[in-house]
């Protein structure tokens, strides 16, 4: 009687304990930084959303170059690591007050580019490729710019696809499904970029970092901060977030980046927020259109003081380029990646 009684009671824990490990998918796990400089020896920290974390054990190929400390802080031990690589694949096995995670890795070095340079759609102005095309992206890479922007938006179905406005070619994104959008070419022949297929190609570099817009939705906030969570959900999978910072116009829709993507960098578009606003809101920066910074001349140096990177579209004059140089501004987003990077050099 004891025994069956004994064994019922460690069936339900068996069981239960793994319906938590269910519940609680790998994408509550994540790491506060992705990237490593030549000599940095600390990472980040490894964090649950949902959980208490109780233990973390490396595992994956190149987990003899890593460890852990007693808080979960995650380091890289170089004289360890037996090849130099662009990056370093780990799978961390995470165990919680609420169930057991594994969940892959990948750390970069941190070789991307700083001159300052982002590519508006990427660079297509002077090479004839689409905007927001894969094609512009490898021109904006090719050319050596630090970063490459792209408008992403989702269809009917929950496919984020790259495209600048509500329709492309007299079609609705929001309300068409992935299949019709697809069937759809740009100017040089290649389909519609699905956000999947534009991170997979910049991830075959790794200078140019991947400046992902999210377009606020037509239907409304929900749908815009749906599209927000499927967006985050596929870099994570693609394991992109060394690539990867996001903007938007949205306040909401960058917030819910900060809030499911701690460590991402985030920057605001619409320009009616001080920089002490944003800084409150653990923003990484400010990223306006010139007027705005024009008309307030004090924000150039609050966002500095505050902490913030300014980030300034879209600038095509040359004229205004060396002015904001000379302010020292982050990054110039714009039409004219050759025209900046002639300056810059
Ligand atoms: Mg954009």
């Amino acid at each position: 009687m004891n025994k069956i009684f004994i064994f019922f009671v460690h069936y339900f824990l068996v069981v239960s304990m793994h319906c938590n490990a269910q519940h609680f998918s790998s994408g509550d796990v994540y790491l506060t930084n992705y990237t490593m400089m030549k000599g940095q020896s600390v990472i980040g920290f490894v964090k649950w959303r949902s959980g208490e974390i109780v233990s973390v054990k490396i595992e994956g190929e190149d987990k003899g170059g890593f460890r852990i400390d007693k808080s979960y802080r995650l380091s890289v031990n170089s004289s360890k690591l037996k090849d130099k690589k662009q990056w370093y694949e780990i799978t961390l096995k995470v165990s919680g007050s609420l169930g057991v995670v594994s969940k892959q890795f990948r750390i970069m070095n941190d070789n991307f580019i700083r001159n300052k340079v982002i590519a508006h759609r990427g660079a297509w102005k002077n090479t004839g490729a689409p905007e927001n095309s894969i094609a512009a992206l490898n021109h904006a890479v090719r050319l050596g710019c630090e970063g490459s922007e792209f408008d992403v938006r989702m269809s009917a179905d929950s496919l984020p696809v790259i495209n600048h406005d509500p329709s492309v070619q007299g079609v609705s994104i929001a309300k068409t499904s992935a299949e019709e959008l697809l069937k759809l070419k740009l100017a040089n022949g290649e389909p519609l970029p699905t956000l999947e297929d534009y991170l997979k190609a910049g991830m075959m570099q790794s200078k140019t970092k991947l400046i992902l817009e999210i377009k606020p939705s037509e239907l409304g906030k929900e749908n815009s901060i749906a599209a927000t969570r499927k967006i985050v959900a596929l870099v994570e999978k693609l394991k992109a977030q060394a690539w990867v910072d996001y903007i938007s116009f949205d306040y909401d829709v960058c917030k819910e980046v900060m809030k499911l993507a701690p460590y991402a960098k985030v920057a605001y578009l619409n320009g009616d927020k001080t920089p002490a606003e944003l800084a409150s809101d653990n923003f990484f920066g400010l990223d306006y259109h010139y007027n705005v910074l024009q008309k307030n001349p004090s924000w150039v140096q609050d966002a500095k003081s505050n902490k913030l990177t300014i980030n300034v579209w879209t600038v095509n004059e040359k004229a205004m380029m060396e002015e904001l140089l000379e302010k020292n501004v982050d990054f110039i987003t714009t039409n004219e990646p050759e025209l900046l990077l002639s300056i810059v050099k």
